[in-house]
């Protein structure tokens, strides 16, 4: 089979590989869509601190099984299954409730295991076990079930920070993820979804499936847009959804009282350590909050609000 393979960072290459075989219990999928995340572009261009090398990468995939091992009875060739990419251990307190992202022992797709842009993806019987398949919904497309993982990532990121039904979001980056994000809130909340992003080409794509105030950050004092917004209170949630929007932007400030700060994108290791005002977060009972990955059945969750109508075919290029 073909596969991209991460040699080292910065050294990315089309290789020929021998097909995998089946494990005893686990079944081999035909990729059939795998999404290029901006985590795949990192990971290439600067490397990862889980990544082994060689790796191929790819971990928002969707494919048709096409081989079963004997002893695997849930699954059968032909199932358009889409691929959630963690295989936790299934035995720890976090893979107990369910929280399997947060298993200290979970091996990832396209980080220390094997990942999607291959022709085939072999998964071990723990990670059928472990709910790595989810069966697409008849109605929806393989590019589209590829987007189940990157949007149940969006879907915890709102669990965390708890969004009830008339909040405000504000969203700080509006590249595909903070435009997921935007539709997961406006799904969510009757209350103000509210965008900024100053690249130029991802505003135009934004507004082109997006019907949410979006802002040109370039162009505004971000901190009194919001204000004026928002009756000058700020917003309910703040979510980072691009690589150093903590340090372009005040989060504890942008804030109503109350509310909750989403860490969802990271920050270069060499600046990961901010100045943050806790003074700000304890008189104004502010919550900084993190969320990274997803969970199978967040996944499945995903692959529903899609087939209920989520559109999110005009962010797939
Ligand atoms: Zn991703
Ligand atoms: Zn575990």
């Amino acid at each position: 089979m073909k596969a991209a393979v991460l040699e080292k960072p910065g050294k990315l290459a089309i290789r020929e590989l021998p097909d995998p075989s089946c494990p005893t219990g686990g079944v081999v999928v035909k990729v059939l869509a795998s999404n290029v995340c901006s985590t795949d572009l990192h990971m290439w261009q600067m490397g990862h601190p889980t990544l082994k090398y060689p790796r191929i990468l790819g971990h928002e995939i969707a494919g048709v099984v096409a081989e079963v091992s004997n002893e695997e009875k849930r699954f059968k060739v032909g199932d358009k299954v889409q691929v959630y990419p963690g295989i936790g251990c299934g035995t720890c307190e976090y893979c107990r409730r369910g929280s399997e992202n947060l298993c200290p022992s979970i091996q990832i797709m396209g980080f220390n295991l094997d990942g999607g842009f291959a022709q085939y993806l072999a998964l071990p019987k723990s990670g059928v076990e472990n709910g790595c398949l989810n069966i697409i919904p008849s109605s929806l497309s393989l590019s589209e079930a590829a987007m189940a993982e990157p949007l149940a990532c969006c879907l915890n990121g709102l669990e965390k920070v708890e969004l009830k039904k008339d909040e405000t979001v504000l969203i700080l980056g509006a590249g595909p993820i903070g435009c997921l994000f935007a539709m997961v809130a406006k799904h969510q909340s009757s209350g103000k979804v509210i965008l900024f992003e100053k690249d130029s080409a991802r505003i135009s794509q934004a507004r082109l499936g997006l019907e949410v105030d979006l802002l040109d950050a370039n162009n505004v004092d971000v901190v009194e847009a919001v204000m004026e917004l928002t009756g000058g209170l700020g917003a309910d949630v703040v979510v980072t959804c691009f690589r150093e929007a903590a340090l372009e932007y005040p989060l504890l400030e942008l804030a109503a009282p109350g509310g909750r700060v989403l860490m969802f994108s990271g920050i270069s290791q060499d600046r990961g350590v901010v100045p943050t005002d806790l003074n700000a977060v304890h008189y104004r009972e502010l919550a900084l909050i993190g969320a990274y990955g997803c969970t199978s059945v967040q996944c499945q969750r995903a692959l529903g609000l899609m087939a209920e109508g989520l559109e999110v075919n005009w962010l797939i290029s």
